[in-house]
């Protein structure tokens, strides 16, 4: 049985909802806010997953920040080695997927060409009638960077849980990769 931890950044335009799905995932589903304000400075979700099939475990130190903060000096210290990532854009709004390849290029110099894993999300699939960002086009794009792909809404309690048991399995898949590398040379 291992318990591991990984350090976990949301990243992403301000209102695509990262603080919605980090806080509905830290609540088990109790509570979507409709109306709250904007995150102010940074804030630290602890959460454990667990590994199916294996007696492992994931601690997830999810940390989100304000979206005053999203340019300055705390996200900068705020993003120091994280061990995977979430990046999260809004099905409704076209420009917070472009912005996606600009937030991976943010992450990926904190990591300075280290492989870590990452999953596009693709948030608000309830507001039906206003999607401008097709499914095959995101997914596509996640593929072609390396990425996991999923939908969600947070609103509607969907897939909420998704993202972070995803990367969760990843993280704990790289750390058997790891191991049985050292393993081999013991
Ligand atoms: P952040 O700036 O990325 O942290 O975004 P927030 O979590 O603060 O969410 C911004 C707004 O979008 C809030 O009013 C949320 O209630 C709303 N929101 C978040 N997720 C969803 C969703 O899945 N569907 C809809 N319709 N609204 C959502
Ligand atoms: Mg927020």
């Amino acid at each position: 049985m291992v318990k591991l931890s990984a350090k976990c950044i949301l990243a992403g335009d301000a209102t695509v909802g990262k603080s919605a799905l980090a806080q509905l995932f830290e609540t088990d589903g109790a509570h979507f806010q409709k109306n709250y304000t904007m995150t102010t400075g940074v804030e630290l979700i602890l959460k454990s997953v667990a590994i199916p099939d294996t007696g492992d475990s994931v601690e997830l130190f999810i940390f989100d920040s304000a979206g005053k903060e999203l340019f300055t000096d705390v996200l900068e210290k705020l993003w120091i080695q994280p061990s995977v990532f979430c990046l999260v854009y809004d099905v409704t709004k076209e420009q917070s997927f472009t912005n996606c390849a600009l937030w991976l290029e943010r992450v990926r110099t904190k990591v300075q060409g280290m492989q870590i894993p990452g999953i596009l999300v693709g948030n608000k699939t309830d507001l039906i009638g206003r999607r401008v960002v097709e499914r095959t086009r995101a997914q596509e794009w996640a593929t072609s960077q390396g990425l996991e792909y999923c939908e969600t809404s947070v609103k509607m309690m969907e897939n909420f849980e998704t993202p972070f048991h995803s990367l969760a399995r990843l993280f704990h898949q790289r750390y058997l990769e790891v191991e049985e590398i050292v393993q081999s040379l013991v």
